[in-house]
């Protein structure tokens, strides 16, 4: 994949900003994701982009319809998420070099993606295509509202032509508020349904309702569905998603029989079966 890089990002021959699209960091109001300072818990959901890659932690339950829209974009500019685990959403933290401003992390409402390759850097860096980012910071809500705002702007060149700030390519934010994402995103469809939780087997109902540790339902529920025990980052990942009370068992329990894996192991199993 190509890489990009320039003083900023249209010194590399990104397009210049849409009009209407402003990348102040502060402009937005990121007290309606949930009050400021940002809350302890943000209520969020899993999301797996669409190479298979899972966000750690889920995202801003209130984002998804935004997220899902910039997964599409990135589908049909087959702009993967690389096997380096940085990729991140949800961060309690304040913005890196100030010590007063929380980030947009901290509402689980901004994303960080293929960080080792899109660096927080003085010197623009990005794998991202031009036109796909283009395209991202086109994405309105049905409200009228610009639907993310890219870091990698973040290092610009003033009137004067010189330049300022830190681009940080990997990372992109929600620009508007829940209200604008809940009225839609113009050009793609409705949000669809949240799946059900699949009906449980009783043999599965039955690891639910054992009253094991997280860890011992987790190394259960891997051995059933995948097959494997988990190994130490599964083990932990799954076990926090458990413990941090956000997720209810039975969400845990099908976001991993959904996995890809779970389902290969399924096919596998039924196939022996039938030998
Ligand atoms: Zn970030």
């Amino acid at each position: 994949m190509a890489t990009f890089t320039g003083k900023s990002a249209e010194d590399a021959g990104y397009h210049p900003l849409p009009d209407g699209v402003r990348y102040q960091r502060t402009s937005v109001t990121m007290g309606d994701w949930g009050g400021y300072p940002p809350p302890l818990r943000v209520k969020r959901t899993l999301f797996a982009f669409w190479d298979g890659t899972e966000i750690p932690g889920g995202v801003a339950e209130a984002a998804l319809p935004a997220v899902r829209a910039l997964d599409k974009i990135f589908e049909r500019y087959n702009y993967r998420l690389d096997d380096e685990a940085d990729d991140w959403c949800w961060n309690r933290r304040k913005i890196r070099g100030s010590k007063k401003a929380w980030s947009s992390h901290s509402w689980a409402a901004a994303l960080d993606i293929n960080a080792k390759r899109n660096p927080w850097s003085y010197r623009f860096k990005s794998d991202m295509p031009p036109n796909m980012i283009r395209e991202i910071e086109e994405l309105k809500t049905e409200t009228g509202k610009p639907v993310w705002r890219w870091g990698g702007r973040f290092r610009y060149k003033t009137s004067e032509g010189k330049y300022r700030g830190k681009a940080d390519a990997m990372h992109f934010e929600i620009a508007c508020s829940p209200a604008d994402i809940a009225s839609g995103i113009a050009g793609t469809k409705p949000t669809q349904p949240k799946e059900e939780p699949m009906a449980l087997q009783p043999h599965e109902q039955a690891l639910l309702d054992h009253g094991f540790s997280s860890q011992a339902t987790i190394r259960a529920w891997f051995q059933e569905l995948l097959g494997r025990p988990p190994g130490p980052a599964g083990l932990e990942y799954w076990t926090g998603l458990l413990d941090s009370g956000q997720y209810t068992k039975a969400q845990v329990f099908t976001a991993i029989a959904n996995s890809k894996e779970a389902k290969a192991y399924a096919k596998r199993k039924e196939s022996e079966a039938g030998q």
